[in-house]
């Protein structure tokens, strides 16, 4: 594939999503937002920038340079043991997915890690652009995961692509202030994670937040116990955030950039 049409499908893709789930979330809100956008919007969309630049000018070649890589060498399980190249785009974004999952897991478990994963939980109302506040070292590190696993398993270079725009995609999805109509929630929510589901990983409750840790798939969360099926307080109710950085204050750009390193008491390792 043409590296303009990768761009293009990337861009493209991400843009028709975030349109269209502002657009929902604008003419049917779940809930009223506790903040609002116009004190969080700058934030999140300006550490979406800031995380863009930062893996284009450190990691230009990024998971799909080191696909083709593999392809190139043979490296890698499924180049190895030469499966067809449908089974292959198949099972390397399944399991790309479970390795985000279990990813998402460790962050949340590792003091260290969570001081880079709490920026993202500690918006204080969810929406679309929640979906694209994390802190650029979190990227930078996700992406070293990302492209281990693509090295170490032969994933196709199409396959990570498809993974990246479709998890870009559902994560604008499951973070925005939408509903889906009550009937098809339970049927979706087998398929992929729905903004109701992702919505409890949002609660100020820890156990809450320590619960529904998938993006794509919402088995992972159902096959190691980790499923949660609504708040405590109610879907209303719940609220959202951190019990630390409440201040309207921390939604300012500069602040997002410095949470993982404030001294706040809360354990280095
Ligand atoms: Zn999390
Ligand atoms: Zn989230």
């Amino acid at each position: 594939m043409p590296p303009s049409l990768e761009i293009a499908v990337r861009v493209g893709g991400a843009a028709l999503v975030f349109a269209a789930m502002a657009l929902w979330e604008w003419r049917a809100p779940r809930r009223a937002l506790a903040i609002g956008r116009s004190p969080r919007w700058p934030g999140n969309l300006g550490i979406l920038a800031i995380d863009i630049v930062a893996v284009r000018l450190l990691v230009p070649t990024a998971a799909v340079g080191v696909a083709l890589l593999a392809s190139d060498r043979g490296w890698g399980l499924l180049n190895l043991i030469g499966v067809s190249s449908w089974a292959a785009i198949l099972i390397g974004a399944v399991v790309l997915d479970l390795v985000i999952y279990i990813q998402h897991v460790v962050f949340h478990h590792v003091p260290m890690l969570w001081r880079l994963h709490r920026m993202h939980h500690a918006d204080l109302d969810i929406d679309v652009t929640t979906g694209v506040r994390f802190h650029p070292l979190e990227i930078l590190l996700s992406l070293a995961i990302k492209m281990a696993a693509v090295a170490v398993l032969g994933v196709p270079a199409v396959a990570v692509l498809i993974f990246e725009v479709l998890l870009n995609a559902t994560s604008m999805f499951n973070h925005s202030n939408v509903a889906l109509p009550p009937w098809i929630e339970p049927i979706v929510r087998w398929i992929v994670v729905t903004p109701q589901m992702h919505q409890i990983h949002h609660s100020i409750e820890r156990a809450e937040t320590d619960s529904n840790f998938g993006f794509n798939l919402p088995w992972w969360d159902r096959l190691f116990g980790t499923y949660r099926a609504k708040p405590a307080a109610g879907v209303q109710n719940v609220v959202i955030g951190l019990p630390i950085f409440r201040d309207i204050t921390e939604l300012a750009i500069v602040r997002l950039l410095t949470q993982p390193f404030r001294n706040d008491g809360s354990p280095l390792v």
